[in-house]
């Protein structure tokens, strides 16, 4: 399938909608039946039916049927958050008496759900290194039932090889789930890689607006299915009608976004690779990366996502150098029209980052937006500066 016929025409029933161009927002909670009959027959299957808005919303499906053809997969769900969606396709995987494997480092309140979460409901999981495949096989255990992968992620970019993993767990029936929030289906589609579940934040580059918070669980018809009767309904996560229009009008112009950041990223991480201040740039496509040639197999390109480590004296130089920054504005979250800095510097108090201890203090994350190159590298040029 096209990619411009996904993103323009699958799923717009035009005709049905008095050929309105853009969808309507189908504001309403409720779809009303004329006949005893014809409720029976909407209650009989309320994923597809308009019944009522916790389970089906026209606007919402709209966004799910694109989706599910971006990923290459045979259905969607679209949730109130991308962690709803990584909830979901967890909790409708997993049972007391289970075990998890899960990539080291994955989004915070992912780890939280399996690390401080389940724990209490019988589920127990070992979080690995898992850039060597071997070492995820060595952490199973026969009660093992699903690998959750996030590759790359959102700090410091390892990888896994969805590919091998994905074969070694359905080899021995376990389920898989990738978050693929970094990439979005334009440059990885793990589905297609082997991998059973996919998982996104919405609300990064799928929207790329920071106006909504969403996301979206992709799988075969009969896991969503089972995830729709199970935690999708039952715990009610859903995207309201009016986020996923805001949605579908940003996933529009996802591949031009794409491109352009990709490419100012390209120019800005080249101009740092040269600073004297710029100890080491964390960045799949970065040759100094040590994944690079995973990198160039599973992922079509790079996004405007990357860390660096700051060469700065103390915590006061690298607050003085992030304070500078003019064109980027000081916020976590990534993927939209702005250019956004986010220093672990900020988080150096915070119960998860006192935990992890894995990254670096002077790590500065930065996420690229729309903006002018050029504008970009002066303003990281005079901050940097700011350090002395
Ligand atoms: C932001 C993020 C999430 C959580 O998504 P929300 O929409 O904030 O709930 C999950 N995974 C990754 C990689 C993220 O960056």
């Amino acid at each position: 399938m096209d990619l411009s016929y996904i993103l323009n025409e699958l799923g717009e029933d035009r005709e049905q909608w008095l050929n309105a161009v853009s969808p309507p927002i189908f504001q309403t909670s409720i779809f009303c039946f004329d006949s005893v009959a014809a409720l029976r027959e909407g209650l009989a299957d309320e994923l597809e039916t308009p019944f009522y808005s916790r389970g089906h919303n026209p606007t919402v499906t709209v966004l799910r049927r694109k989706m599910a053809a971006l990923e290459g997969a045979e259905d969607a769900l679209v949730f109130a958050s991308g962690s709803a969606a990584v909830a979901a396709a967890v909790l409708g995987t997993v049972a007391s008496g289970d075990h998890v494997v899960c990539v080291r480092k994955p989004y915070g309140w992912t780890g939280k759900l399996l690390e401080s979460m389940l724990p209490g409901y019988g589920v127990e999981t070992t979080f690995v290194d898992a850039t060597e495949t071997g070492a995820v096989e060595a952490a199973l255990t026969e009660r093992t039932r699903l690998i959750f992968l996030e590759s790359p992620n959102s700090i410091t970019f390892e990888m896994q090889d969805l590919e091998a993993i994905a074969a070694m767990a359905r080899e021995r029936g376990i389920t898989t789930i990738c978050d693929n929030s970094y990439a979005t289906p334009l440059l990885q589609r793990p589905i297609e890689l082997g991998v059973d579940m996919v998982v996104h934040s919405a609300t990064k580059y799928l929207n790329g607006h920071s106006d909504v918070v969403a996301g979206v669980l992709c799988a075969d018809r009969d896991r969503i299915r089972r995830i729709f009767e199970g935690p999708y309904m039952t715990l009610g996560g859903i995207c309201g009608p009016f986020d996923a229009w805001l949605l579908l009008r940003g996933l529009r112009t996802l591949p031009v976004r794409l491109e352009r950041i990709g490419r100012t990223t390209r120019e800005v991480i080249e101009h740092l690779a040269s600073h004297p201040r710029i100890r080491r740039i964390h960045y799949p496509q970065h040759p100094g990366h040590g994944q690079r040639e995973l990198a160039d197999r599973q992922l079509a390109g790079g996004n405007g996502l990357f860390s660096v480590e700051v060469d700065c004296p103390d915590l006061a130089a690298l607050e003085r150098f992030v304070d500078s920054l003019e064109c980027f504005l000081i916020a976590c979250s990534w993927g939209g029209y702005e250019s956004l800095v986010y220093p672990m510097a900020g988080l150096l108090d915070s119960e998860n980052y006192q935990k992890s201890r894995e990254l670096p203090w002077n790590l500065v994350r930065f996420s690229i937006g729309l903006e002018e190159p050029s504008a970009l590298i002066r303003d990281l040029d005079r901050a940097l500066g700011a350090i002395e």
